[in-house]
């Protein structure tokens, strides 16, 4: 793994002009924290700053960008696009481990695994999520954060632990004086506890919400609003929850929103109210509107709780013909909203599938494109493309760097006097050698194959009088190994012509090896099996034929 790349990419702009590269930055937490946008509208401003970014090599504000594409794509019901731009962007960030990438692709993740219905995978999220979290990030940003982890944390069961994040969440929130997540910090944490089944505690923190909502002269919105009302059903407090979800549906019409399963669920939380208190031939109205809503639009998981209602409330007046009709249409609802939600798992895990299949495979192909397959070793193009970022990091630490090329004497003879298949298993033994020999060097050394019977042997950071031993090893290394039972006691053996250049001023790579190349021409001539090595290349370099 490399470390998160500098948010500029050479090659593209070089210096990203620092106020465009805050503008970016900024729009994107703007875009990512603000929670009431419209989808549509953000996308595409995403899909511009993706842009933006691409064109001033920020790859840092391009993948966040992308991820709010994601994030607005899967609001907008395009789910299986969603998951597969989401895992592509969530592969880049791991192999580039770019934290506040990650932090952000583990987050929406969790969503995904939770839509999915698997709470342990989505909980694994929620907590890699929070991991990856710069410390620094604003208050606001930490708190959603760690009310996600909380939700986890509730929906597999862990409620001690979601309280408690609750609570730090709250703390923050409180610090900051954000009254807005302060109060979604005190919904969820009442909503968490409404599922653990601790009505009493669900109340006694709607208590806190509406203390705080009256201290700074705030309103309740609808959907909290019924969030109470439930609450209070649980406690068997009827009248006072007909009341409350009275008051949301009423602020539901005022701000003319159209989240589309909101009044449907409202009407149902008013049908339980109303059941409860006794009122069954209101509670039978408001039940029937709601499944009608339901109907109309398409809302079978809203539908599966009226009917059951409906099927109780029937069964209760003792119409049991209607309920059993209820509670057929329960099931028949039932089927189809698991075979349509079966049928939605399987495409968003398919193209989770598909998207890692893709990955893995371009990986192999690229792998395969920069390696020598008789040897195994890195080929020329590897090289062309490793190489400079070698030479920029030596420049960069003040450091050497040791270039040098290794070329078989005499190789055709082996070619000619034992065959093809000979030469080509000496080939791949000198290579393993090689890899073997710089293994021993350093972690960043390396061995390739740039064609036909010649190699490149690079060793970054490695002191001149060691880096010629090493050299010199490599030369006996191949010399001294058993070449018997291969070439019938033909010896093998390598000139090797070497360039080692210091910063600052470390030549450009076609110069280190042109240079390379004229010591290794100097070795062949002063007899062979032998190296010969340039120290000083960048000053002129001796003139060595
Ligand atoms: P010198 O010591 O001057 O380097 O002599 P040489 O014979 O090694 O050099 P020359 O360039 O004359 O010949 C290189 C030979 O390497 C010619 C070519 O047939 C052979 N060769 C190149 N690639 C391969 C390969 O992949 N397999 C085999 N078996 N031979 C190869
Ligand atoms: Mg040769
Ligand atoms: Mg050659």
């Amino acid at each position: 793994m490399t470390a998160c790349p500098a948010p500029i990419e050479l090659g593209v702009i070089r210096a990203l002009p620092a106020p465009a590269a805050a503008h970016l930055a900024a729009q994107l937490d703007r875009l990512e924290d603000d929670r009431g946008q419209d989808t549509a509208e953000t996308l595409a401003a995403a899909v511009g700053l993706e842009r933006l970014a691409q064109a001033y090599g920020d790859v840092v504000a391009r993948e966040r960008a992308r991820l709010l594409q994601a994030d607005m794509q899967e609001r907008g019901g395009q789910t299986t696009r969603s998951v597969t731009l989401l895992w592509d962007v969530h592969a880049w960030a791991t192999a580039n481990d770019c934290r506040p990438v990650l932090a952000r692709s583990h987050l929406l993740l969790a969503r995904t695994q939770r839509n999915l219905g698997d709470m342990a995978a989505c909980l694994e999220h929620a907590i890699r999520a929070a991991e990856h979290l710069d410390e620094d990030a604003p208050p606001g940003r930490r708190v959603f954060y760690l009310v996600k982890l909380a939700d986890a944390l509730g929906w597999t069961g862990s409620f001690g632990a979601a309280r408690e994040r609750y609570r730090q969440a709250e703390q923050i929130a409180a610090a900051a004086g954000d009254y807005e997540r302060q109060m979604m910090v005190l919904n969820n944490l009442a909503y968490t506890e409404y599922e653990a089944g601790e009505a009493r505690r669900a109340w006694a923190v709607v208590e806190r919400m509406q203390a705080f909502a009256a201290a700074h002269g705030e309103r309740f919105s609808a959907n909290r609003l019924d969030t109470i009302a439930r609450i209070q059903i649980e406690l068997g407090w009827y009248a006072e929850a007909e009341a409350t979800v009275l008051q949301a549906i009423a602020q539901y019409a005022a701000d003319g929103y159209e989240e589309v399963d909101a009044l449907a669920e409202y009407l149902l939380t008013l049908g339980m109210a109303q059941r409860g208190r006794g009122a069954l031939d209101e509670a039978m109205a408001t039940l029937e509107r709601s499944r009608l809503l339901c109907d109309e639009r398409a809302l079978g998981e809203v539908e599966l709780r009226v009917l059951e209602e409906q099927a109780e409330l029937y069964a209760q007046t003792g119409d049991f013909r209607r309920a059993y009709q209820a509670q057929k249409a329960w099931r028949v609802t039932d089927q189809v909203l698991r075979s349509a939600q079966r049928e939605a798992q399987a495409r968003t895990r398919q193209a989770i599938f598909e998207t890692d299949e893709a990955r893995r495979e371009a990986e192999r192909f690229r792998a395969q494109a920069r390696s020598d397959a008789l040897t195994g070793l890195p080929n020329r193009r590897y090289v062309d493309e490793e190489l400079p970022a070698v030479l920029a990091r030596a420049e960069a630490a003040g450091t050497q760097v040791t270039v040098a090329l290794a070329d078989l004497d005499h190789f055709k003879r082996i070619n000619d006097t034992l065959s093809h298949e000979v030469g080509d298993q000496v080939l791949s033994t000198v290579g393993g050698l090689l890899r073997s020999g710089v293994a021993g060097v350093s972690r960043a050394a390396f061995a390739a194959r740039l064609g036909g019977e010649e190699f490149l042997v690079v060793l970054p950071g490695t002191a001149p009088d060691e880096a010629e031993r090493h050299l010199d090893a490599l030369r006996l290394l191949v010399r001294s190994h058993p070449w018997a039972p291969v070439t019938g006691g033909r010896p093998v053996t390598v000139s090797i012509g070497a360039v080692i250049a210091a910063a600052p001023g470390i030549p450009t790579q076609a110069a280190l090896l042109a240079d390379a190349d004229r010591c290794l021409y100097a070795a062949k001539r002063a007899g062979r099996d032998r190296v010969v090595v340039d120290r000083d290349p960048c000053r002129g370099g001796q003139r060595l034929d």
